[in-house]
């Protein structure tokens, strides 16, 4: 019989409940049981992939092509598992069910209600993804702040399903922010407070109580929380800001987390073994030596906005032993003169050309390009950035001027980067970029088949764009080499040859960095960059 565990938030959001989540995953994971884990967003978007990162930081892909929200990555790099689209939730895909069988004629002669039709449907696909999983534990963090409007009908399943599972079949944890006023030093539970109380409001009574706080609170202020929360002290679990964020489960470890799960959950318990997963996080601690890697972006102001990106720098850097460093670079201010490219790159030892969408910033990063070309300086083009890189390629050797992706300039003479066929005549925005996981020809010989060792690997995509196949014999008599190549035939990795490190390539190699499998990509990268 599977358990379920809901997550909900109060106070704000942005509390790193999906950590909380992730970490309670890995904790029941290390126990030996099966854990799978679902998002659910309440807002109305079917995905995140029509969102501005600025919205809602970066989107995660999914093996399966889906774009979901964030915290699906935490969970994929804690419980080291691949989650498919379906384990991201959303009120729009709901509310589209919905309505589509109620057009069938599904529920002929009835008036369709939030509850049960809304209800119901939330309900059954969280035990879809639970029997198709088949784990024996499922988690499903309930997005927002309990007290959103959005956030109720979920509530409502959420409430529905304890009473159809029972207490030891559905339990519910509650993650609430206690600030400390930096005047007095005093840990506050008054916002806790109210969202017990907003909980209680809509008939649930949270089983555990974890509090997230800057620093560990004290015995006192759990003792308050216990109290206004309706539990015992001992359900009640403090979640202080660590580095890195992977040191999460052994706090929650400490504090007894592991065995008041297995007692209210009737399970057997059985002691975590943390053992490799708490060497990574050491590794990390104690790497030292660090490297001053720019980021080159236009999503900068929002660091969520390129998750994956860091994490990966973080796997990678733990398992070489060293500590990269991130210089975000603003492409927009280089663009707009506010920034010089030297003072931007200049330090550095090495660059990311992060991923993005459209004009602003890209003449920006075109410039940066140039002047870590000639400098000799390891970069690593994802997807946008490997686009670009190759517009810089086409202008300043090739001496293609005005040469572009039609992403940008749709008039360019020289159109290096062009839409892929399959887009052409494609209108709806929403899921219908080239995306998920797909094979990639590996060309032996490459700085490519030196990173992965395979003919065929596989990467996440998410783009509508290519290197246009027009243009390959140009770039590869001047330097410009493919040493990977997409299964319908264009050019997914591109390399300088002479240069150590200067390597784009189409696709996401960070969404499948893990903690204890980092990506190759990143691992070489990192290993140029610190000169290893
Ligand atoms: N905008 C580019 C494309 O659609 C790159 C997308 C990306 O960086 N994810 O091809």
């Amino acid at each position: 019989m599977t358990k379920y565990i809901f997550v909900t938030g109060g106070v704000l959001s942005g509390l790193g409940k999906g950590i909380t989540t992730a970490s309670i995953g890995l904790l029941l994971k290390g126990m030996g049981y099966s854990v799978t884990a679902i998002k659910i967003d309440p807002y109305v978007n079917v995905d995140a992939g029509t969102m501005n990162p600025y919205m809602h930081g970066e989107v995660f892909v999914t093996e399966d092509g889906g774009e979901t929200d964030l915290d699906i990555g935490h969970y994929e790099r804690f419980l080291g598992t691949n989650l498919s689209r379906d384990h991201n939730i959303t009120t729009g895909k709901v509310y589209m069910e919905v309505i589509t069988k109620e057009r069938r004629g599904d529920y002929l002669g009835q008036t369709v209600q939030i509850i049960p039709h809304v209800t119901d449907e939330i309900k059954s696909r969280i035990r879809d993804v639970a029997e198709r999983s088949s784990a024996d534990i499922v988690l499903v963090e309930v997005g927002g702040t309990v007290g959103d409007i959005e956030g109720l009908p979920f509530l409502e399943a959420a409430r529905q399903m304890r009473l159809e599972e029972g207490s030891a079949g559905a339990l519910f944890i509650h993650v609430v922010l206690v600030p400390k006023l930096s005047t007095t030093g005093e840990f506050k539970t008054k916002p806790a407070q109210h969202s017990f109380q907003e909980l209680r409001r809509i008939g649930i009574q949270p089983d555990i109580i974890v509090a997230r706080s800057e620093s560990p609170i004290n015995p006192s202020v759990k003792g308050k929380l216990a109290l206004f929360g309706n539990v015992a002290t001992d359900e009640v679990f403090n979640s202080y800001d660590v580095d890195p964020v992977y040191e999460v489960p052994k706090v929650l470890k400490e504090q007894g987390i592991d065995r008041v799960l297995a007692r209210k959950l009737s399970l057997e318990y059985r002691e975590p073994d943390l053992g490799r997963w708490m060497e990574f996080v050491e590794r990390y601690k104690n790497s030292s030596r660090t490297v001053e890697i720019a980021m080159v972006g236009k999503y900068t102001a929002l660091k969520d906005s390129y998750l994956s990106i860091i994490e990966a720098l973080k796997h990678a850097g733990a398992h070489l032993h060293v500590k990269p460093v991130l210089k975000w670079i603003e492409a927009t201010d280089v663009e707009l003169g506010k920034l010089s490219v030297k003072e931007s790159v200049e330090s550095v030892n090495a660059a990311v050309i992060l991923p993005g969408f459209g004009a602003r910033g890209a003449e920006g990063k075109i410039s940066i390009i140039k002047y870590l070309r000639e400098l000799e300086k390891p970069v690593l083009g994802i997807c946008f950035g490997l686009q670009l890189m190759v517009v810089e390629f086409a202008r300043n050797v090739l001496g293609l001027q005005g040469a572009n992706t039609t992403e940008v300039d749709p008039n360019t003479p020289y159109p290096v980067i062009d839409l892929l066929e399959m887009q052409r005549g494609v209108v709806v925005k929403g899921g219908s970029m080239r995306l998920g996981a797909l094979p990639i020809k590996v060309l032996r010989g490459t700085l490519a088949y030196r990173i992965y060792g395979a003919d065929i690997v596989y990467e996440r995509h998410r783009h509508r764009y290519q290197v246009n196949p027009a243009y390959i014999d140009k770039f590869e008599s001047a330097g410009l080499r493919v040493s990977g190549v997409s299964h319908e035939g264009f050019p997914e990795m591109m390399e300088l040859i002479d240069m150590k490190f200067y390597f784009g390539t189409q696709a996401h190699p960070e969404y499948k960095s893990r903690p204890l499998n980092p990506s190759p990509v990143f691992m070489e990268f990192l290993r140029a960059a610190s000169g290893s």
